[in-house]
């Protein structure tokens, strides 16, 4: 299978949904990594294009811990809007990857990005298989399979399916700690010591579904997704 994570910024995948993708890659999938924005607002300091550079380098060094494949769709952070110029950049982008599931953020996530492009990817994701749209370009032969990923802090998430990490953690932890310039500005804007909420996090998901780390999911069972089986690893 090919799977694929699209998030908004450098350093989601690696919070919510890194375990996940190095067991897929154990078992023989391909991942892939999209971050639609830049991360380039995220530190106090550090201006918006320095940091976007920044980041794009931790995104590549996590990406190659576990062998996924990494782009970036360069919005700038807060500036993604959900409009029909949008919707057909992130239908092609789906399209030249091919995947059988999509990973990506809660409908009702807490940040702008994050709702922008849970919406755009639901959306592409179904317009990928129809010919007529953007003909330009090949359109797939399925409807890729959705999984929603936690919201970050995991406020209100109930889960649906549960991976077991427990075998990948350390790989999660290793990718998450390439993000050096996040470690910091959670630690100095949310007060949060990412490393410790992702051991605690799992730990926790873990302890719900019986084994000692987990990642829990929702599935979109709307038409053409409510194929029977499990997708996940
Ligand atoms: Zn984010």
């Amino acid at each position: 299978m090919r799977i694929l994570a699209f998030c908004a910024h450098p350093d989601d995948v690696e919070i919510n949904c890194a375990g996940t993708l190095a067991k897929s890659i154990q078992r023989g999938d391909e991942a892939y990594i999209v971050n639609a924005c830049l991360g380039d607002k995220g530190h106090y300091y550090i201006e918006p294009k320095e940091i976007g550079k920044m980041r794009l380098r931790e995104s590549q060094m996590a990406s190659k811990v576990i062998g996924a494949k990494v782009s970036s769709l360069n919005f700038s952070d807060a500036e993604l809007e959900i409009n029909h110029t949008n919707l057909e950049l992130f239908v092609k982008k789906i399209r030249e990857i091919n995947p059988d599931v999509i990973i990506t953020h809660v409908p009702d996530d807490y940040h702008l990005d994050h709702v922008a492009v849970s919406k755009l990817v639901v959306d592409a994701s179904f317009l990928v298989s129809v010919p007529h749209c953007y003909p330009d370009q090949k359109a797939m032969e399925h409807t890729p399979q959705i999984y929603f990923m936690e919201p970050y802090t995991g406020i209100s998430f109930v889960p649906q399916e549960f991976v077991d990490i427990t075998d990948t953690f350390d790989l999660k932890l290793e990718m998450l700690s390439c993000h050096k310039s996040q470690i910091e500005w959670l630690k100095e804007h949310d007060g949060m010591d990412i490393l410790d909420f992702v051991k605690v996090s799992a730990a926790y998901r873990g302890f719900q579904c019986g084994v000692k780390y987990a990642e829990g999911f929702q599935r979109l069972t709307t038409a053409l997704r409510a194929i029977p089986g499990r997708f996940l690893p």
